[in-house]
């Protein structure tokens, strides 16, 4: 674009690219303080097993408290941090962040819990990834077994072979694998078959369209992403689950776990435990 330069050597687009880049570049300062100044905070969604209503676990989802902007939500920031590199720095605090709450969580009794926390495919694309997880588990005392790494279709975006070699080293340290909003991506079913992936979160949008007056063919797509979990030996869990109807019609047709405002909206650790862990008793819900 060099050609579009006038005499003095300023192009016409120039003015506009350096807005944005003070504009991003301003962000990404108030990221990196972010993570200086304890601005993020992990709210929790529960898990629950639809057959019993008991908790299975839940998701850790990443909030920043800025002072002045106020709550900021990820769907905001994550691309900024992925764009920055910061992912890594903020994906690090965020691991460690969750695996000493759920060890917190474990200590009180709840030692079945599930800890599930999202990747991004630019932690993906990091070699020292693995070595991050496992230090952190051996740091917090947490063990692979009770983690799950949700990780969407974007990844298969990166190439087969770094995307291959991550899930398998995962597997090999013990930790879970689950494919978050499954049914938006581009994976082909061939492809989802070689993932050594554990559970397959039905997304949201599939789960919007049960109980509505033209539902038929997403609860069509709901009942073939259920089968096509349960003959790939994954569990399922069904995500956004807002009714009655909804919760419902997914026990109906069995998918095992559910997740959702109905039952919950990501909570910080100590409200979750006022909600549901009030007495000493296994955790249940009353849906
Ligand atoms: P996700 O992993 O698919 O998480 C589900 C999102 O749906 C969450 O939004 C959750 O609050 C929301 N949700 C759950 N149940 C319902 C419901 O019944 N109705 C509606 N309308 N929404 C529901 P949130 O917390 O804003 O997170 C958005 C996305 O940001 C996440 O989607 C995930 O992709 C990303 N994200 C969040 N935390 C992290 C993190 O720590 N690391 C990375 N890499 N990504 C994260
Ligand atoms: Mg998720
Ligand atoms: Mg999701
Ligand atoms: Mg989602």
């Amino acid at each position: 674009w060099s050609k579009d330069k006038g005499k003095d050597g300023f192009s016409f687009y120039e003015p506009h690219m350096k807005e944005k880049s003070v504009r991003i570049m301003q962000l990404e300062l108030e990221l990196r303080k972010a993570i200086d100044n304890n601005e993020f905070i992990l709210y929790y969604q529960p898990k629950i097993d639809l057959k019993t209503n008991e908790i299975s676990g839940c998701e850790a989802l990443i909030r920043w408290n800025h002072p002045t902007m106020g709550m900021v939500s990820p769907a905001e920031f994550i691309p900024l941090a992925e764009e920055t590199g910061l992912i890594s720095q903020i994906g690090e605090w965020v691991l460690r962040e969750a695996c000493l709450q759920n060890r917190k969580w474990h200590e009180a009794g709840y030692n079945n819990f599930i800890m599930a926390v999202n990747m991004s495919a630019h932690q993906f694309k990091q070699p020292t990834m693995i070595g991050m997880i496992e230090r952190i588990l051996h740091e917090t005392n947490h063990e692979a077994k009770h983690l799950e790494i949700e990780v969407t279709e974007s990844v298969s975006m990166l190439s087969e072979e770094v995307i291959m070699s991550q899930l398998y080293a995962l597997k090999r340290l013990g930790v879970s694998i689950a494919i978050d909003d499954f049914g938006t991506g581009y994976s082909s079913l061939k492809y989802l078959d070689m993932l050594p992936a554990d559970v397959l979160k039905i997304d949201k949008s599939f789960i919007d369209e049960i109980g509505r007056m033209n539902h038929l063919s997403s609860s069509l797509m709901t009942n073939a992403i259920i089968s096509l979990a349960k003959s790939l030996k994954m569990k399922v869990v069904a995500e956004g689950i807002e009714n009655i109807d909804q919760i419902h019609y997914l026990k109906l047709h069995n998918c095992e776990y559910g997740q959702g405002y109905l039952i919950s909206k990501p909570l910080p650790a100590c409200e979750l435990e006022m909600k549901f862990m009030r007495s000493n008793e296994k955790v249940f819900l009353a849906v």
